[in-house]
Parts: C-alpha cells; structure tokens; sequence
C-alpha cells in the first residue's frame, strides 16, 4: 500500500492533535522509509518482476526487519519512547503513534500478496488486493479522502501556506500514485530503493503543512 498509509496518518491527526503531520506521516511510513535504507545496505532484497501482481511487479523477495509483524512491534516500542521521551506528548499521543507504526503491517498484508512476513523467518502473509487494479484504486482513493477529510475537520490554515501546502501534498500523492501504476518499469530493485528514499521529503512536506495550521 502507498497512499492508505498517508491516509490513515491524515486521519490519526484527530485523535492526538499535538502531534505534527510529519510525525504521523514518520510512525505510519516508518516501515517504507528504513526498508530502502535496508535493501541499499543489502540487509533486504527486492526485485522486479513484471506480472507478480497487477499492480506492482515489486516481488519483495526479504524485508523481515523493516516489514515483519515482530520487527514493527519493535519499531513501534522504540520510535514511540523515544518521540514520548523528547516531546512528552501525552499517553493519547503516544498510542496513537505506536497504532500507526503497526497499522502499516496490517495495511501492507491487506495489500500485499503472501509475502508479509509475521516473524523474522516466516510465515508470510498476504490477501493480494495487488491483484486487482480496480479493487486497489478504490480502497486507497476512499481512504486517502477520508483521511484528509478528517484531517481538514480536525485542522484550520493559519495562513496561505497551511491550504496551500496541504492540497499540493495531496496532489503530488496522487500524482505519484497514478505515475506508479502507468509508468514504466524500474531497471532494478536498486533503483527502486534509491526512489523510495525520496519518501523521507513526504515527512518533512508533512511537517511544513502542519505548521501552518491549528488544531480545531
Ligand atoms: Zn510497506
């Protein structure tokens, strides 16, 4: 899944207001934004297969560490102590934080086909929405509008750029999201990871438009 995360950090603004876009957007694309990291350093290996699944020829060949149930647990524990330790946000904060680091497993399984792995070595889950373009479209589009719809409701622009900022990150979403699905195929599993790696300008946008607006 690409958008749905995005989705459901826009919609999480809602039920912990003090913490920033960009921090959602960080706890539920923590996954995504290591796992790149993980296959440059050739700690997990992904691979381009054209017709693995109908949306995506990624084959996600291991990526136990950035994707697996356990890892994330992990992740959740140490991304939301060390976010509480420095911000000290709040315990609703908190949860909410550490529900989006491990919303990611769950979204990813949805999407996915059997390749999620719940351990470190295995089994690998998956429910292959992938496999339909339509069915996919549909359920990130419908989440992406509800997630912002939520998080226009929760938020107010305190100037130009806190409109302006939001309603071009969503453009630029699903910009990507439509180029992915029409564009050609990447060269190599390597080349996709160094793409990937522009995620982390996704988190910093996510700041700068939430520092242009207020909770309601
Ligand atoms: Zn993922």
């Amino acid at each position: 899944m690409f958008i749905g995360h995005f989705a459901v950090a826009f919609a999480a603004k809602k039920a912990a207001p003090v913490v920033s876009l960009g921090t959602l957007f960080l706890a539920a694309q923590l996954a995504d934004l290591v796992w790149p990291v993980l296959v440059l350093l050739g700690i997990e290996a992904v691979a381009v297969s054209p017709g693995i699944t109908a949306f995506t020829p990624l084959d996600f060949v291991s990526y136990p560490y950035s994707h697996s149930l356990v890892a994330l647990l992990g992740w959740a524990l140490v991304f939301t102590l060390g976010y509480g330790l420095t911000r000290r946000p709040g315990n609703a904060a908190m949860v909410t934080v550490a529900a989006l680091v491990l919303s990611h497993w769950v979204l990813d399984v949805v999407t996915h086909r059997p390749d999620v792995p719940v351990f470190i070595g295995g089994p690998r889950v998956g429910l292959s929405l992938w496999n339909s373009i339509p069915g996919t479209v549909i359920v990130e589009g419908l989440l992406l509008a509800a997630g912002v719809w939520i998080y226009c409701r929760s938020t107010r622009a305190i100037d130009r750029s806190g409109t302006i900022s939001l309603w071009t990150l969503v453009g630029f979403l699903i910009i990507v999201y439509v180029a992915n699905i029409f564009g050609p195929l990447p060269p190599s599993g390597t080349a996709v990871a160094w793409t990937a790696l522009s995620m982390w300008l996704l988190v910093a946008w996510g700041y700068w438009v939430d520092r242009h607006r207020r909770p309601r």
